[in-house]
């Protein structure tokens, strides 16, 4: 417990009166600290591939300038750094412009169905690399739900590209959007509308217990490695929770470990 004590004394026609004010700074200290280690993460995964492109350059400079081979396969790697950092700083970015704009929730409608072909379509690269198809039901009734199309879009992408990638090789992705008549209790569901429940299932390793409490931290990763190599941020999660949050929403995250992970996606729908 961090407090702030403040004392203030004021001659009264009985003597003196004494006040104390204790104010609980736990909270405050929190934040400040949650914000320091955000910096502290951001800053290292920069830094990483920032040295990786340091040393690449000085080789190139050096024993590797007259080797055609060494620097072919150097300015491939130096490349996929800069597309880190790039992919890094687009994600601190949508991160931090989402922050901002928590407070006013989006009013517009949107076509949960038109969005996700979308989606679907355009990461089918990545579920081609994988051997991975997508199964698609979206029932034509579906009604549309109140959010802004351009983050709504930003939440599928990170969710359903989680899927190919955490999700088995050569396996199915299931997406299922449904109407539904509650939100399951632990999802929070402030509003009245009725919620519009979308499920992205995969058939991958499964997620331990232990870690779905943090799943949606900035920069929390089961496994380091594995994410890095797979060209993760770390930050997708957090950026969905964010857009979520503004959406009024929730988010559900259920897994067995060998079966797979279903990340359910709950928002409002315009009646
Ligand atoms: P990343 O850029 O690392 O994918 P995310 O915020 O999108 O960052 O996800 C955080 C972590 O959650 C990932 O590093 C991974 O360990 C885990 N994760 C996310 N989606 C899945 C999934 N569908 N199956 C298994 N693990 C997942």
């Amino acid at each position: 417990l961090t407090c702030r004590i403040a004392a203030f004394a004021k001659p009264s026609p009985d003597g003196v009166a004494v006040a104390l004010v204790f104010r609980d700074l736990t909270q405050s200290k929190r934040v400040e600290r949650m914000r320091a280690d955000f910096v502290a993460n951001a800053s290292h995964e920069i830094r990483t591939p920032l040295a990786a492109l340091g040393g690449y350059i000085e080789t190139l400079l050096g024993p590797a300038r007259d080797d055609s081979v060494a620097r072919e396969r150097f300015l491939k790697t130096m490349a996929e750094q800069v597309a880190r950092m790039t992919r890094l700083v687009g994600d601190l970015l949508s991160l931090s412009r989402v922050e901002l704009t928590e407070h006013t929730p989006p009013a517009e409608p949107v076509s949960v169905d038109v969005l996700i072909r979308r989606v679907v379509k355009a990461l089918d690269f990545r579920a081609q690399a994988r051997q991975a198809s997508v199964d698609l039901i979206l029932p034509a009734d579906l009604p549309p739900v109140i959010g802004d199309e351009g983050e709504l879009e930003q939440v599928f992408t990170n969710l359903i590209d989680n899927a190919i990638k955490y999700g088995r090789q050569g396996g199915t992705v299931h997406i299922d959007a449904r109407v539904i008549d509650h939100v399951p209790s632990r999802a929070g569901w402030p509003g009245r509308a009725r919620p519009v429940a979308i499920a992205i299932s995969d058939q991958g390793p499964g997620i331990a217990r232990e870690h779905l409490p943090r799943l949606t931290e900035r920069f929390y990763r089961v496994d380091t490695a594995r994410s890095r190599d797979l060209g993760g941020t770390g930050l997708g999660l957090a950026i969905v929770k964010h857009i979520l949050n503004r959406h009024r929403g929730a988010l559900t995250i259920d897994s067995t470990l060998g079966q797979g992970t279903t990340f359910t996606v709950y928002l409002p729908a315009r009646d």
